[in-house]
């Protein structure tokens, strides 16, 4: 038989191609779910990213507000809300390299480890951890 996914000629009943690594046990609905998985995975590791922006922007709107009508916020308040944008930013610094990641793991096929899943899990959306972790390799 043929992998179906780097085309080369592989011996029948094997799991996975030599070649490329693709899983060759997963029937069509099997692969339909799964793109289902990742296509859904990948909106919540961009609605974590989103998450971020935006409360960082609502704190930005909060120190423009403050220097138009100074009364409503007093120099402390504007350097907090600057602390608080700054650090609502810095889930970005692993959010978009570990979305690289798996958009790289996806594309070429490549097995994610459960060390990636459960990170997932705990530092990026609690949906994403899970999707990803019950996604079928
Ligand atoms: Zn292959």
């Amino acid at each position: 038989m043929y992998c179906r996914k780097c085309g080369q000629e592989i011996n029948e009943g094997t799991r996975f191609c030599p070649y490329c690594g693709c899983n060759l046990d997963l029937n069509n609905n099997d692969q339909s779910m799964n793109k289902g998985l990742d296509t859904a995975t990948r909106i919540f590791f961009i609605l974590a990213m989103a998450g971020s922006v935006l409360s960082s922007l609502m704190c930005s709107i909060f120190i423009i507000i403050g220097f138009i009508v100074p009364s409503l916020a007093g120099t402390m308040v504007g350097i907090m809300f600057i602390i608080y944008t700054v650090i609502c930013l810095i889930p970005l610094c692993w959010l978009i390299p570990m979305y690289k990641y798996f958009i790289k793991c996806r594309r070429e096929n490549i097995q994610i480890s459960i060390a990636f899943k459960i990170c997932t899990l705990i530092f990026v959306n609690v949906i994403a951890g899970i999707l990803i972790l019950i996604r079928e390799e």
